[in-house]
């Protein structure tokens, strides 16, 4: 827990995350254009209630959370949210990703459903994309946007041990003949949704310190 004391409301970013390679991440690429901020996880400034991601985007699910966490603390905020969009399935899971097969975060039951959904669908129908949405909350409220896709394929069985969610079905056009959970952290972290949308958010604040 970090004591308020500490924290210099000028140079600090909360990040809206539970996951800590999240706030690795976010922090590794956004200190190139914010240099002097330091970023905090939510959990690490005390107990918060989280609000419900009922938005129809990734994007308004960010919004929430970084919403939340600003209002929250009085700080600026970051918030990403993400999910897979397979084309056979009209987009599906989406923004249902986390939740697909019913329990939030049970990542086997959801890739089971996702093999099932796909039964029958021929190698060159799967196609789909991970997609991940930024929104980030200035101190004087302004919101920024950053949005990233990594393409790829439905595979047919899971394979790897890396990584969490869908990686085990999921093959990155980038990656030939690799699942995402057969890359190790450094090679997703290269091609990722979230590190696009990352890059994609760091050349609007590079643009609008300038
Ligand atoms: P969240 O944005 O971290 O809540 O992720 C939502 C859901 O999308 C996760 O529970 C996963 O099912 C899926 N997802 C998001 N990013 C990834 C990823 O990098 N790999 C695999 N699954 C992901």
């Amino acid at each position: 827990m970090i004591d308020r004391e500490e924290i210099d409301p000028a140079r600090t970013v909360v990040v809206a995350t539970g996951n800590a390679h999240k706030l690795v991440e976010i922090e590794e690429i956004l200190s190139t254009v914010l240099p002097d901020v330091r970023f905090v996880a939510l959990g690490q400034l005390g107990e918060f209630e989280e609000p419900e991601e009922n938005g129809a985007t990734f994007f308004e699910n960010a919004l929430i959370k970084a919403q939340a966490a600003a209002e929250a603390t009085g700080l600026p905020a970051i918030a990403d949210d993400s999910g897979l969009m397979v084309d056979a399935l009209d987009g599906e899971p989406g923004v249902y990703s986390a939740r697909y097969a019913g329990v939030h975060g049970d990542d086997a039951a959801n890739n089971a459903k996702l093999k099932e959904r796909l039964a029958g669908v021929p190698d060159e129908l799967r196609r789909g994309r991970f997609v991940s949405s930024i929104a980030f909350i200035d101190a004087t409220g302004m919101v920024l946007s950053g949005e990233g896709t990594c393409e790829g394929a439905i595979g047919h069985e899971e394979r790897g041990s890396h990584g969490f969610g869908y990686d085990p079905l999921f093959l990155p056009d980038d990656t030939p003949g690799k699942t995402m959970a057969e890359l190790t952290p450094e090679e997703k972290n290269a091609i990722s949704h979230r590190f696009h949308a990352l890059q994609d958010l760091a050349a609007k604040l590079g643009g609008s310190e300038g």
